[in-house]
């Protein structure tokens, strides 16, 4: 149901823990957060409240200066830390949150089944890291692409932000009916589900369209639409106060 993901010079834990309470009003049932640093991909995620996913956090490495978190409202699988997100591919290579319903899951999953991917959760979430996994190995595509040629593939509503163990300096993110703010810093950039988490950093927002697909890498930001065509993004100003 909530959304934060940053890639900057920032610590990413604190400042995504931060968002999620942000985010605690529009009401969930779980959290959890990935985090990438030089020794990998580390994902924690608990039922409950955003404080007990901050309980789980005492005394572990936390260092990054990327990473995806989220406030779960259950759709497809009980509220449990299993099914909570960021959920991710064989080895963890790819991470990914996802707000809303993946309405054609279940033949996608049967499909990746037979080839032989394995399911840890109930979710509909879930079958999109393994589909963007899947295409990227069988096409030997960049990450791009496999987002963009699963996406017209997929059937229902979505925000996502994707994170793979290959590059911490790149978070890819699309949106199809679910809400995502993108905010523009100085060689740091914020997605969330509204603007409430990233107001305090900047105030240059970019509000992408439905089937638009955002790459941030290296500190430099790309939209394309579903055809792959280049797409001008529009920054706007939040009037917003905290
Ligand atoms: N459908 C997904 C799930 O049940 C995402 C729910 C949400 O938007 O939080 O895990």
């Amino acid at each position: 149901c909530g959304i934060v993901a940053y890639v900057g010079h920032r610590e990413a834990c604190p400042l995504i823990l931060k968002g999620l309470k942000r985010l605690e009003y529009r009401g969930y049932d779980s959290a959890g957060v990935a985090l990438l640093n030089g020794k990998g991909l580390n994902i924690y995620k608990k039922k409950g409240k955003v404080q007990e996913l901050e309980n789980e956090l005492i005394n572990k490495d936390l260092h990054a200066t990327v990473g995806i978190g989220h406030t779960r409202w259950a759709t497809h699988g009980e509220p449990n830390d299993i099914n909570a997100h960021p959920h991710y591919s064989n080895h963890k290579k790819l991470a990914i949150i996802h707000n809303g319903i993946i309405e054609n899951y279940d033949s996608l999953k049967q499909a990746l089944l037979k080839k032989g991917h394995e399911f840890r959760s109930q979710t509909d979430s879930e079958v999109l890291v393994h589909f963007i996994e899947d295409i990227q190995q069988e096409t030997d595509c960049s990450l791009e692409d496999a987002v963009r040629l699963a996406l017209q593939e997929v059937v229902g509503a979505y925000a996502i932000v994707l994170m793979s163990q290959d590059d911490p300096t790149q978070l890819i993110a699309a949106r199809k009916s679910s809400p995502l703010v993108i905010g523009v810093g100085e060689n740091e950039f914020f997605f969330a589900s509204d603007a409430t988490p990233i107001i305090e950093y900047t105030k240059d927002v970019i509000y992408p369209e439905d089937h638009q697909i955002a790459l941030v890498r290296n500190g430099e930001l790309k939209i394309v639409n579903l055809e792959n065509e280049r797409q001008t993004p529009y920054i706007q100003k939040l009037e917003l106060e905290l």
